[in-house]
């Protein structure tokens, strides 16, 4: 008995019985009519060939000559390796026989169907969380740099909007309330009084009595107003 070649692997498997085949429930290969046609038109049964034609594996060959032997077009396995015996040998012939088998050929064709498009909604699937990811990422990162911006400001790393203000000394404060009186030096309101910079700290003003004055919240507000 020779035990070489792709085919004896091919030929291992059971076969399908006719009346297993017509049931609709039993799957049969997408490929199923292509492949009994090129086998009918060649006849040429060798599993090798329909291999390297359809580009499948010997498994799904396997399978596929399973059917095609339960349903009459290719004769049974009679030596591991060597080709099957074409059994129908001519077309017309074939389109007979595929005509019975076409409620379960349809079938495979919507079970093929079925399964591209639950493949292609998984893909849609796959892309829209990529998608996602990167605009969340865009997000986070915006996030970050205005993070790592606000905390530069606060170190005095870099400039915002204002310069950091050194604090001032407790005895600068006092002596600035005692010369104007505890009230603002603009309107004469003791209410939400601040201290603030003559020249203005931003365009090198000192942090000094001379410099220092006294003012409501409001005329403070006012007279950044005016400075811009
Ligand atoms: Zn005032």
């Amino acid at each position: 008995m020779k035990t070489t070649g792709i085919d004896e692997n091919i030929n291992d498997f059971p076969s399908t019985d006719i009346e297993g085949l017509a049931e609709p429930d039993i799957e049969i290969d997408p490929l199923f009519e292509e492949v009994s046609r090129f086998i009918v038109l060649n006849q040429q049964g060798s599993a090798s060939f329909i291999q390297r034609q359809f580009c499948i594996g010997f498994n799904r060959t396997g399978r596929l000559f399973n059917q095609l032997e339960a349903a009459g077009i290719i004769g049974p396995c009679k030596e591991w390796g060597k080709p099957r015996d074409v059994l129908i040998n001519n077309l017309q012939s074939l389109e007979s026989v595929l005509s019975e088998l076409q409620p379960i050929i349809d079938l495979a064709r919507e079970k093929e169907a079925e399964r591209a498009a639950i493949h292609e909604r998984a893909h849609e699937q796959i892309e829209r969380d990529k998608i996602a990811e990167r605009i969340k990422e865009k997000y986070r990162r915006r996030q970050l740099e205005k993070n790592i911006r606000q905390e530069l400001i606060d170190s005095g790393e870099l400039f915002g909007e204002q310069p950091k203000r050194p604090k001032i000394p407790r005895e600068v404060v006092d002596a600035v309330y005692t010369r104007d009186g505890g009230r603002c030096v603009y309107c004469g309101s003791t209410q939400n009084l601040q201290l603030d910079h003559i020249i203005p700290f931003s365009r090198g003003g000192a942090t000094t009595l001379e410099n220092l004055q006294l003012l409501c919240q409001k005329c403070n507000i006012e007279k950044s107003n005016k400075i811009g």
